[in-house]
Parts: structure tokens; C-alpha cells; sequence
């Protein structure tokens, strides 16, 4: 197999066809060769590689119906004598790259690995790293040219909140409809306690919808969508939208939209480890403004800093001394701003890495579910706090989420030791010589209440 996958010429005759569309490439057209192992050499005797040509504009429409893992065109540096061309199919070609990568990066299945990697990732510095990682390199590797805002959003539905009218059992009682499926078999798998996961089974297993085998969905189609869902109150607007929704889904993706009406994840990360990922500095500037679609402009336009509330810093670079203009910034997406964004950490991270196949892949773990009712605020009066918090308490669900979106951490048996909290509902309990406060679950709502932390002494189990 050739070391670059393509090739790219004007064809030097007119007896090529194009394997996309079936039709003879014109003689000095600007084509594009796919190398293709050669599957008639069975003793491998190097017989060479085939070159399957395509039109230019018909090799990014192949790429389209392309496994994820196929090799693709991402840079011009992906095939031979692409120096050769003039400029003129120089252009065309830089064009339809930069149009695949804007494509490929909104992606809502690029998301949904995202989320999958922050899931897998315990500490909030990783969570920041993977974030900034993703969004240096996109799929490309040289940027990502997708909506950050969009992306950002998707990332926060806690904190940048879209609300849908439609809890737990509302959204089962329309998926069976939709599905076809048994209403009290669908109640009996949501026992099992995430909603999500019981909607991606039963979609799976529907005999009157097909989930898609490829995803295609974008991060702005299912914006749109949401957006729509979340217009309706009556339940009849509601199923229309929603068959909208599973019309255009793999189950996975399915199950990732219903955690984004629901609030949840499942990536258990706090909005400022998100942020941070965006730029060092944009949790901070979150806080002042409550306004990410601003926070991420600034960002992406390096004018952060002159924000109101913000210190200021220098816009220059200091390394090349270029400015970078506001078009500039723009257009290259969060790659041109990024420079300042934690190297340090996502240097010892590993390339995001692309999903090999849609159908085996990876999706984030459920281990948070319901989000608070209340309006979230980004005040921090959980900081520094290791919470146990049983599974056992009164709304736990609730409570977890409270307190991850003040700040807080969430410590499971397991890291029980390191508590800096235990919580107890059913009295006293021995803590074995750590060091942990035991409170009750009062301790946690009146702190809450109070938007401070509550004196550990009053809330004694
Ligand atoms: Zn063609």
C-alpha cells in the first residue's frame, strides 16, 4: 500500500471513471486517485496498488459514506503532487478539505466520543485536557473548525440549560409509542435507573423503526431539533418532534440526545473543568458574564481579557509578536487562540482518538442522572469538599448534582477514604480514623439554601 492514501492530478485523458459517480472523468479534470490494494495480486507478488479516480468533488462525497476509520483527505499533505497542481485546483481542493473538516468536526458523533473520553477520565485537570486536546487538534488534527459554541453547549446542558417539559416516564410513555414497545416493559428496564440507556435498547430492538447504521448527525441539526422539542408542551407536538429525532439517529446517538433533555451526561464534570478546556481562563470569565455564547466569541476572537470584570492582558503574541485579528480568530475556529490554552497538561494526554466504527463504540457510562431543578449557579460553595454521599439518601440523584455543579466532588465507596465529608442519614457511623466530618443530608441543603457551607457541627448525624 502506497504510504499517502491519494493522489491528485488533471487527467490526461478522458478514459478515467470517476468511482463515485460512474461517469468518465474529463480529459484535464482535476481528479483525485484512492490507492486500493490491488486484490487480484492473492500472493502479494507486488503487483501495485489500483488507483481508484474520482472526481474531486465526488472523492469527499465517497468519504461521506465512508467508514469512520477510512482514510480520508484532512490536509493537502494526505496525497502526492498535490505541489504540482495550479493554483487555481490548489484552491479547489483547499476548499473542499476545509469544507470536509468544518463538516466532520460537527459531527454529533465527534461529541459523543467526547463525551465517552471525559467519562473515562476521574480527575478535573484530565476532564480540562481532554476538552483543550479536542479542541486543538479537531479531526484533522490541525484545529477544530466545528461550533465550539455549539459543542460547549452540548458539553454544559446543566449549566447552559434548555428546558423540555418531559421527565423520566413522560419520555418513556412517547419512545414506546414510537418504538412500538410495550409501555410496562419499557417502565420495568427504567427501574434499572437511567432512561437513556432503557430508550437506546428498546430503540434497538424496535420492530417499527430502524435506528441508522451510520451516524449522521450534526451538532447543529440536533440543535435544531432540541431547540424545536423544547418550543412544545403538548404531548402530541412532542411525539411529532421526537419521531423527527429517531428518524435521524443511531441508537447511540439516540441515547446521547435524551441525556441532553435530561440534563445529564454522564461525563460527571464540573462546568469549570469543561471550560478551562475552552481557555485557561473562560470559567472565570463564565462566572462574570453567564453568557458562554460571549465567552466562547472572546475566546475565539483572543479578546477575552477586555471583558468587563476580566484582568487584562496583553493581546499580542508574545512569541511571534502577530496580532491575531478578529476574521483570522474567527474563521480558524478555536485553533488560532488556542496557543495559550493549558499546554502543559494536554501535552501529557494522548490524541483524542477517532471513533474506529460507529456501532462499536465507546459511550459514556452513566453515573449521574437528574439534574437539579433549581437554576444552576456557578457559585462555588462546594470547593475543596470530597462528598460521600451514599446512593442510598433521600434524592441523592439531586443532591450529586447540586453538588458537582457548586464545586464540589462526589466520592463513591471506593474513594471513601479520601472524604473530606461523609454523609449519614441513619445516625451515627464510624469513620474509622479519617479524618471526614459526618453530616447529615441537612448539612447539604442548608448549605445549598444558603449558597455557603453550613456549620458542620449543627448537621451531627
Ligand atoms: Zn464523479
Amino acid at each position: 500500500m502506497a504510504e499517502l492514501g491519494f493522489t491528485v492530478d488533471n487527467a490526461k485523458s478522458a478514459r478515467s471513471l470517476c468511482r463515485h459517480c460512474d461517469e468518465y472523468i474529463d480529459k484535464k479534470a482535476l481528479r483525485i486517485g484512492k490507492f486500493v490494494k490491488n486484490f487480484y495480486d492473492e500472493d502479494d507478488e507486488g503487483w501495485g496498488d489500483l488507483t481508484y479516480w474520482h472526481h474531486a468533488v465526488c472523492m469527499f462525497k465517497a468519504f461521506d459514506q465512508d467508514k469512520p476509520k477510512d482514510k480520508k483527505i484532512k490536509s493537502p499533505d494526505d496525497m502526492y503532487c498535490f505541489n504540482q497542481l495550479n493554483q487555481e485546483d490548489k484552491k479547489t481542493i483547499l476548499k473542499l478539505i476545509n469544507d470536509a473538516n468544518v463538516k466532520w468536526d460537527n459531527l454529533f458523533r465527534q461529541f459523543r466520543c467526547l463525551c465517552a473520553k471525559l467519562s473515562d477520565e476521574d480527575t478535573g485537570a484530565g476532564k480540562t485536557a481532554i476538552v483543550s486536546d479536542f479542541l486543538k487538534k479537531g479531526n484533522a488534527g490541525t484545529g477544530f473548525k466545528g461550533d465550539v459554541y455549539l459543542l460547549m453547549k452540548f458539553l454544559l446542558p446543566g449549566v447552559v440549560k434548555t428546558v423540555y417539559n418531559l421527565n423520566d416516564k413522560d419520555l418513556i410513555k412517547l419512545f414506546s409509542q414510537i418504538f412500538g414497545t410495550n409501555l410496562k416493559a419499557m417502565e420495568e428496564d427504567l427501574e434499572q435507573g437511567d432512561v437513556s440507556e432503557t430508550v437506546r435498547v428498546c430503540f434497538d430492538k424496535s420492530k417499527t423503526v430502524t435506528p441508522l447504521k451510520k451516524s449522521v448527525l450534526t451538532l447543529q441539526e440536533a440543535d435544531d431539533l432540541l431547540t424545536s422539542l423544547s418550543q412544545v408542551t403538548k404531548e402530541s407536538e412532542q411525539y411529532k418532534i421526537l419521531t423527527k429525532i429517531v428518524a435521524r439517529c443511531t441508537s447511540n446517538d439516540l441515547m446521547m440526545v435524551v441525556r441532553l433533555i435530561t440534563h445529564d451526561l454522564g461525563i460527571n464534570a464540573k462546568a469549570k473543568y469543561i471550560l478551562r478546556g475552552l481557555h485557561p481562563d473562560a470559567y472565570k470569565a463564565f462566572q462574570v458574564s453567564q453568557n458562554l455564547k460571549d465567552v466562547v466569541e472572546r475566546v475565539q476572537s483572543n479578546t477575552l481579557h477586555s471583558m468587563a470584570g476580566m484582568k487584562k492582558k496583553e493581546k499580542t503574541d508574545k512569541k511571534t509578536g502577530h496580532d491575531h485579528s478578529k476574521s483570522e480568530g474567527a474563521k480558524q475556529g478555536i485553533s488560532g487562540s488556542s496557543d495559550s490554552v493549558d499546554v502543559g497538561v494536554s501535552k501529557k494526554k494522548t490524541p483524542v482518538k477517532r471513533p474506529t466504527e460507529d456501532e462499536g463504540q465507546t459511550t459514556p457510562s452513566k453515573k449521574c442522572k437528574t439534574a437539579p431543578s433549581a437554576s444552576p449557579s456557578m457559585s462555588n460553595i462546594f470547593t475543596d469538599c470530597k462528598i460521600f454521599l451514599p446512593e442510598t439518601t433521600d434524592k441523592f440523584k439531586e443532591l450529586k448534582q447540586y453538588i458537582i455543579d457548586f464545586d464540589g466532588e462526589v466520592l463513591d465507596e471506593t474513594s471513601k477514604g479520601s472524604a473530606t465529608h461523609i454523609v449519614s442519614s441513619k445516625g451515627k457511623i464510624s469513620t474509622s480514623g479519617s479524618k471526614a466530618k459526618v453530616v447529615t443530608p441537612d448539612w447539604l441543603w442548608q448549605s445549598i439554601k444558603k449558597k455557603q457551607l453550613a456549620s458542620t457541627e449543627e448537621f451531627k448525624p
